[in-house]
């Protein structure tokens, strides 16, 4: 792929768009952006980062990109973990961070207008305010932005109960790479006319146009919650439990699994021993409702569910203090695995509910057959299983054998199961060489089709998703 640099000429005209402070030249202020979150990918240092702080200012820049053939990545919070936001081929990173007003709460018809910069950790404490609710719940929620959530369909803990960004997204603001600015949607709760347009940006992972305005669905705040953490000895005890609780109709907003050693590895990063660490696994479960005699009636039905399926013990939190020590635990579990284990391999794939007992066996088979350890964490009510395999003991030249090997057959695994390879991380960088284990090619000549259409020349995040 030819693409032109950012040259002298180039910089004077971005400098007069955004105005000479909101662009970045030098290394040591670009370093930063060169990377993301995902694990063990090199830098890729930008040309130049730009931080516009309006649409205007984004078309100008996405006109000028596409009329000299440059490179363009947008970015919001960096936390991606699949290499989505890493500037591949140089060129322009694009920084979302100065457009992050919440340009509206309208408590009436319950939607926020947003600028995509804001962060979900923002919102969420914003709504609260007005006894609304916005129930996605990334573990990064303090860093990561709406904008980047859209881009990647994020998910978070309460998925079971409330769904994923997509179920939230009412109406869509965007700037193709041709400077023409593409709306759909609105403060309006269905939408037969032009939702096809919000469809196709969800999960666009910045390959089709920047995200600049965003109109999200919110909801009335449940007044209780309750966590549950019920460790558990038996797997197969464990599955079955959560599988019970849905098919029993009792809604939990989050079912997520901790295994053993992502519970041992959290509790020596915070320096502290969680309860019941010698479990083989611990069951998360939140609960929330507007009565609390009806949040209890819930919990006491879950509680002897678990105990019936084997768990060893059942812990309720009721207050925000213990709630807040469950969550701040589980916020904590990518950093805790990272800062043990600097050259792992993390995956976000997703199975049907009731094959997860089934993937976790063929998982303990493929650790033994390469002797890797595998921690085993997250989304256990959508299926969604964040699966990190673990250098520990296994010398550098090794390891990158084993772990080309295990991935791809963590990946064969999960598409015997009726799974994919991602549930919520996206394909970016790091996963377009899989894509045809779960894409016929006919799907990629289709995508490849659209992205021609969005973008012609090729300039918006090249090098993700699939090579154009
Ligand atoms: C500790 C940790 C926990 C996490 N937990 C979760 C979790 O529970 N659930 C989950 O789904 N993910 C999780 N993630 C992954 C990540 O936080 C999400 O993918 C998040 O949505 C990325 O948002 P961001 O603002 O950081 O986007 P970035 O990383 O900056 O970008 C992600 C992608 O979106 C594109 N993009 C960003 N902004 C725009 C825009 N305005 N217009 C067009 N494209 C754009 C980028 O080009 C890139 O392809 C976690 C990550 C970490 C590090």
């Amino acid at each position: 792929m030819q693409y032109k640099k950012v040259d002298m000429s180039i910089i004077t005209r971005l400098m007069q768009i955004v105005g000479e402070k909101n662009v970045l030249t030098k290394d040591e202020e670009k370093e930063s952006y060169s990377h993301d979150e995902t694990l063990n990918l090199r830098r890729y240092m930008p040309e130049i980062v730009l931080k516009p702080n309006n649409r205007n200012q984004v078309r100008d820049i996405l006109i000028l990109a596409n009329k000299e053939r440059i490179p363009i990545t947008p970015r919001g919070g960096g936390t991606g973990l699949s290499g989505g936001a890493v500037p591949l081929y140089g060129g322009i990173l694009l920084s979302l961070e100065r457009m992050n007003k919440i340009l509206e709460l309208d408590k009436e018809n319950m939607m926020a207008v947003l600028e995509p910069g804001v962060t979900n950790g923002e919102l969420q404490r914003e709504v609260e305010k007005y006894e609304l609710f916005y129930p996605v719940n990334p573990a990064s929620l303090d860093s990561c932005t709406i904008g980047g959530n859209v881009a990647e369909s994020a998910g978070g803990a309460n998925a079971v109960k409330y769904g994923i960004t997509k179920n939230y997204v009412c109406g869509l603001e965007a700037v193709l790479p041709t400077g023409k600015t593409l709306r759909a949607g609105g403060k309006i709760l269905k939408n037969a006319t032009n939702s096809q347009f919000i469809d196709i940006l969800l999960g666009s992972e910045g390959t089709l146009a920047v995200i600049t305005e965003i109109t999200m669905k919110l909801v009335p705040r449940p007044r209780v919650k309750v966590d549950l953490i019920v460790p558990f000895d038996d797997l197969g005890g464990l599955c079955g439990c959560a599988l019970k609780i849905i098919n029993n109709r009792l809604l939990p907003t989050t079912i997520e699994l901790m295994d053993r050693l992502t519970i041992k590895t959290c509790g020596e990063f915070l320096q502290k021993e969680l309860p019941f660490s010698d479990a083989k696994a611990h069951l998360w479960i939140g609960l929330d409702g507007n009565k609390k005699e009806e949040v209890e009636s819930m919990y006491q039905s879950i509680g002897e569910i678990c105990l019936d399926k084997g768990a060893l013990d059942v812990f309720v939190a009721e207050d925000r203090p213990n709630r807040d020590k469950i969550w701040q635990a589980r916020q904590s579990i990518h950093e805790a695995l990272v800062h043990f284990n600097p050259k792992m391999v993390g995956n976000d794939i997703v199975v049907p509910r009731s094959k997860v007992l089934s993937l976790i066996k063929g998982i303990d088979s493929l650790s033994r057959k390469h002797s890797v350890s595998f921690a085993k964490f997250g989304h256990l009510g959508d299926g969604n299983i964040h699966v990190y395999i673990l250098q520990k003991n296994i010398n550098d030249t090794t390891w990158e054998k084993v772990k080309s090997e295990a991935v791809q057959e963590l990946f064969e695994l999960t598409i015997s199961l009726g799974g994919l390879i991602s549930g919520e991380h996206g394909i970016g960088l790091v996963k377009k060489k899989y894509l045809s284990l779960v894409m016929s090619e006919t799907q990629i000549e289709l995508m490849q089709g659209v992205k021609k259409v969005f973008d012609p020349h090729n300039i918006l995040n090249p090098g993700k998703i699939f090579d154009s």
